[in-house]
């Protein structure tokens, strides 16, 4: 268990004026934001970032969304943060997601879902490395 994670702000959630609302969900829920940028990543980056999804069907639309407008990148600290970030941002689909979760409120569709959260501590520090040098992290 780590007390590390990775989140986005997605450019829908960022085109859509919620970015201080998802701020404001991240603070109630007690995380700590220990690193924070506003980036437009290119296609490589995105490519980069979901390369594990490269075979999957909506693996192009996925990285076109992803590099049409700026998003939020951070990463956020809690105990079990991982596990804790997921449960606050809810299931991919909205459908699916439950009453009070970020993506409940603010996702449009499975694509467009608002927020990115780390599926593993071995990831989250991927992430945030991919993101993130080592001095542009708090550590105290
Ligand atoms: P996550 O861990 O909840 O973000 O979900 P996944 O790792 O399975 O998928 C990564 C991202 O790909 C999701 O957050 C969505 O933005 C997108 N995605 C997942 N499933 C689909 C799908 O069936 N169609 C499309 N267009 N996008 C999807």
């Amino acid at each position: 268990m780590s007390n590390r994670t990775f989140a986005i702000i997605k450019p829908d959630a960022v085109k859509n004026g919620n970015t201080g609302k998802v701020y404001d969900r991240i603070i109630q829920n007690n995380f700590k934001i220990i690193s924070a940028k506003l980036l437009q990543m290119d296609m490589p980056k995105a490519e980069g970032f979901y390369a594990v999804h490269k075979e999957r069907p909506f693996f192009k639309e996925l990285t076109s969304f992803m590099t049409s407008g700026p998003c939020m990148v951070l990463a956020l600290e809690k105990e079990n943060a991982v596990q804790a970030w997921r449960e606050a941002i809810g299931a991919t689909n909205p459908k699916e997601a439950i009453e009070g979760t970020i993506r409940k409120e603010f996702a449009t569709s499975i694509q467009e879902n608002a927020v990115h959260g780390s599926d593993s501590d071995e990831n989250a520090e991927k992430e945030i490395a991919f993101f993130f040098t080592k001095s542009e992290i708090l550590t105290n």
